[in-house]
């Protein structure tokens, strides 16, 4: 059976820590899905349009475009991991505080749907403190993101950014 994963996250944008937690996750699954939740109660600063062509072009820019299918979905995460065929949910921990909320998600998730496991993965040192919302408070003030996402993701941060300031 084909070991199917899904690294479900709003990834607003996504950030480098996400990129690198998909390079782990394609070497332990047969297939990843990227699954974006559309997650109004957020108030994401991208559209789920906007956020899939992020991901996928920063994907492409990786070289890891290959290996990886981009989905979004508006519904429960068991839902969409059962409809489609995915035996695990991967998620990243980046320090002890983020335990907290991952474990209560995970156990839910498991009371749900006992067959599906979530699967915890480390990303790199480096991204360890990194997070969407830094990325887009830094970027809101003008400075520079580029070590912490692709260059796709560091342009559309820049017009999305001037539009807002525009806009006021
Ligand atoms: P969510 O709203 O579901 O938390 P995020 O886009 O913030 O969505 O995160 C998706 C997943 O990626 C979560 O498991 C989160 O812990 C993880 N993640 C976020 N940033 C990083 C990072 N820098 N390194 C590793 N994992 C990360």
């Amino acid at each position: 059976m084909i070991k199917k994963a899904i690294y479900p996250g709003t990834f607003d944008p996504v950030t480098l820590g996400h990129l690198d937690i998909v390079k782990r996750g394609i070497e332990i699954f047969q297939e990843l899905i990227i699954g974006i939740a559309e997650n109004p109660k957020k108030k994401p600063l991208f559209s789920l349009e906007e956020r899939k062509e992020m991901f996928e072009e920063s994907l492409k820019e990786m070289g890891l475009y290959s290996k990886v299918k981009v989905k979004t979905f508006n519904s429960l995460l068991v839902e969409f991991a059962k409809e489609e065929g995915a035996v695990a949910i991967l998620r990243g921990i980046r320090i002890i505080s983020d335990m907290d909320h991952e474990f209560t998600m995970a156990s839910i998730n498991r009371k749900l749907y006992p067959e599906i496991e979530t699967v915890f993965l480390m990303p790199s040192d480096e991204y360890a403190y990194l997070s969407s919302s830094v990325v887009r408070e830094i970027a809101f003030y003008g400075g520079d993101v580029s070590q912490f996402v692709t260059e796709f993701v560091e342009r559309k941060l820049k017009e999305k950014i001037a539009r807002i300031k525009g806009a006021v």
